[in-house]
């Protein structure tokens, strides 16, 4: 359960404001995370860091001298927008270029993705790599394919060691390629956790059971067992990380025994004499382990086992000093580059959100775009429970609050754009741009690239007629399947908006009137998604549980169809027949 809170939506900023101030002499609080106190000397490589909140200390914790620059922090198990990724790096960003982290998750990577080519296109040299270390997520020649978990701690620490060390940008993705690379997890839990807000967990494991294999964003474990001793608990994780070693593994490993959130330090101490007695009797030679909360998921009852294989170099860096909030290694502490007195970031202030205060004549394209908008919301926020329940079959079930965040951020920002006069394409792409910001996640981002994409097919049309309407569908429609690089069957928002896009298409090549068109290619759209319940998630976070999948539809897809139905343009807002 997570009890303290004040506004659920608000807890990630929240949060990041009591660690800012906490730990002011570490961090200073930036649009989107943090960066380091002081700044990097000049040249140095940075380090970005990130992924949702709800998993402290990771990231924000382990930003200090001898590990990560900076740390982007998202929602509450939700990717952080590009806007964020790119903020944070802009804050700590030197000569010497961008090295950005994340663990493997369809939302992160298209949001570092879009963040790293817009810091790129403005001369910062930024490489952006993915962390996959959790053994349930796919086998072992889909390495690429796997889930970021625990290891992520190994894999982020080593590569901000080579570049407090000095080393140039490509060799840190290098030692960070290489650390992943030789990084493994396997994760198990006695019990669910709740988000902030939330009177229920995200999923439950019986009584007296233990899943295993679960994600770190309460994605449900992919089999399950009795509770088993801490002897034999420890036994279980050693081997199934030993079946999935690397080929090239020497004899030393770094070792992360993490724990999740709801269980003790004790208990984990209790599992490491056994892990620890194992790992010797196999021959293995444990460097400098770690035991402790390191990669939480909220209050989830569980721990993870990493093991990373170690050559000269990597156990250098994985054993070098570091000195940040939640994780301090070797005696020196690095003096030198400490912050000698905090200083409060502008950003540090509440957002001040000015009123609207129209100073235009709205354009009444535009206003249909707001009134569209306002339908989605109150559609949206009707839905967002039961959105929240089908994502968390197989994925995080963070989906209602993420839409939500997100159609209601693009209202006001459209509310904005219209009431000084932009016309609707201007309107649209404002809206975009502040879903994609607000809600982060993968809908968060294909939504907000979608609407912007359509927003630019109008920018020139000060009076789009139908067919110009359902041709900037037709433009949102690629530019999801662009940026997420799936295909319809894939088991994702695409499979509903397909076929709205064909329908509607259809439908006025056969002279419907457009009203009639936009109806009947939302009931195809509702039907599709409805259709998704049998297919297997072949892309996003549902993919590593297929199976558990399959006779629920995609909650992308199921938004998408009520999104379509709602927005559809009032018979008064748009003219022409078709
Ligand atoms: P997250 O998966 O980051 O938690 P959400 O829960 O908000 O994000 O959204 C999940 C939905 O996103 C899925 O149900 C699916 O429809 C859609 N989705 C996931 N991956 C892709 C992709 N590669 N392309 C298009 N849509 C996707
Ligand atoms: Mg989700």
């Amino acid at each position: 359960m997570t009890r303290l809170y004040n506004d659920p939506a608000a807890f990630s900023d929240d949060m990041l404001t009591g660690f800012a101030d906490a730990h002011r002499q570490y961090v200073r609080k930036v649009a989107g995370g943090v960066v380091r106190a002081t700044p990097p000397p000049p040249g140095k490589t940075v380090v970005i860091v990130g992924g949702g909140a709800g998993h402290y200390p990771a990231f924000c914790g382990f930003v200090g001298p001898g590990f990560a620059d900076g740390a982007v922090v998202g929602n509450v198990f939700t990717s952080p927008s590009a806007a964020q990724v790119e903020s944070v790096a802009r804050a700590a960003a030197t000569s010497g270029g961008v090295l950005l982290l994340s663990g493997n998750y369809t939302g992160d990577t298209i949001n570092f993705d879009i963040a790293r080519n817009a810091l790129c296109a403005d001369g910062i040299e930024t490489v952006y790599l993915t962390v996959t270390d959790d053994v349930a997520s796919a086998p072992p020649q889909e390495h690429a394919r796997r889930r970021g978990v625990a290891g992520g701690f190994v894999v982020f620490k080593v590569a901000a060691a080579a570049a407090d060390g000095g080393a140039p940008l490509a060799e840190v993705a290098r030692v960070a390629t290489h650390a992943n690379a030789m990084t493994r997890t396997i994760g198990v839990a006695f019990d669910g956790c709740t988000l902030p807000g939330d009177s229920t967990p995200l999923f439950t494991v019986p009584a007296g059971r233990m899943g295993i294999g679960l994600g770190i964003h309460g994605e449900p474990g992919v089999d399950e067992m009795a509770v088993p001793t801490a002897a034999e608990l420890a036994e279980l994780l050693v081997d199934r990380l030993l079946d999935n070693a690397p080929v090239s593994g020497t004899g030393r490993v770094a070792v992360v025994l993490n724990g999740f959130g709801g269980v003790k330090y004790e208990e984990l101490f209790v599992v490491w004499s056994s892990v620890a007695v194992r790992l010797r009797s196999l021959g293995l030679e444990v460097v400098d382990p770690e035991i402790g909360e390191l990669v939480t998921s909220l209050d989830m009852a569980g721990c993870s086992l990493t093991l990373s294989w170690l050559d000269d170099e990597l156990e250098a860096l994985w054993s070098s000093a570091a000195d940040t909030p939640a994780f301090r290694r070797g005696g020196a502490v690095l003096e030198s580059t400490r912050a000698s007195g905090a200083h409060q970031s502008e950003h540090d202030r509440a957002e001040v959100v000015e009123p609207v205060r129209p100073t235009a004549e709205p354009d009444r394209y535009a206003t249909a775009v707001v009134e569209a908008l306002s339908r989605v919301v109150d559609t949206l926020e009707d839905i967002a429970p039961e959105l929240g329940r089908l994502d968390a079959v197989a994925g995080d079930g963070d989906h209602g609050r993420g839409m939500t965040r997100g159609a209601a951020a693009a209202l006001t920002a459209a509310q904005r754009a219209a009431a000084v006069g932009d016309n609707a394409g201007a309107t649209l792409i404002a809206a975009g741009d502040a879903w994609a910001a607000r809600a982060g996640g993968t809908s968060g981002v294909l939504w907000g690239a979608g609407l912007a994409a359509a927003g630019r097919s109008l920018a020139d049309v000060s009076e789009p007629n139908p067919a110009h309407w359902v041709s900037a569908v037709r433009v949102a429609y690629e530019e999801v399947r662009r940026l997420g690089k799936a295909t319809p069957g894939d088991k994702t928002m695409l499979d509903a908006l397909a076929p709205f896009v064909d329908a509607v298409d259809a439908e006025l090549a056969a002279d419907a009137h457009w009203q009639t068109a936009w109806s009947k290619a939302s009931d195809a759209a509702k039907d599709a998604a409805r259709a998704t319940a049998d297919l297997r998630p072949r892309v996003g976070r549902a993919r590593p549980l297929a199976e558990r999948s399959i006779g629920t539809p995609d909650p992308g897809a199921v938004s998408l169809a009520a999104c379509m139905r709602a927005a559809m343009p009032a018979a008064d807002s748009i003219d022409g027949e078709r």
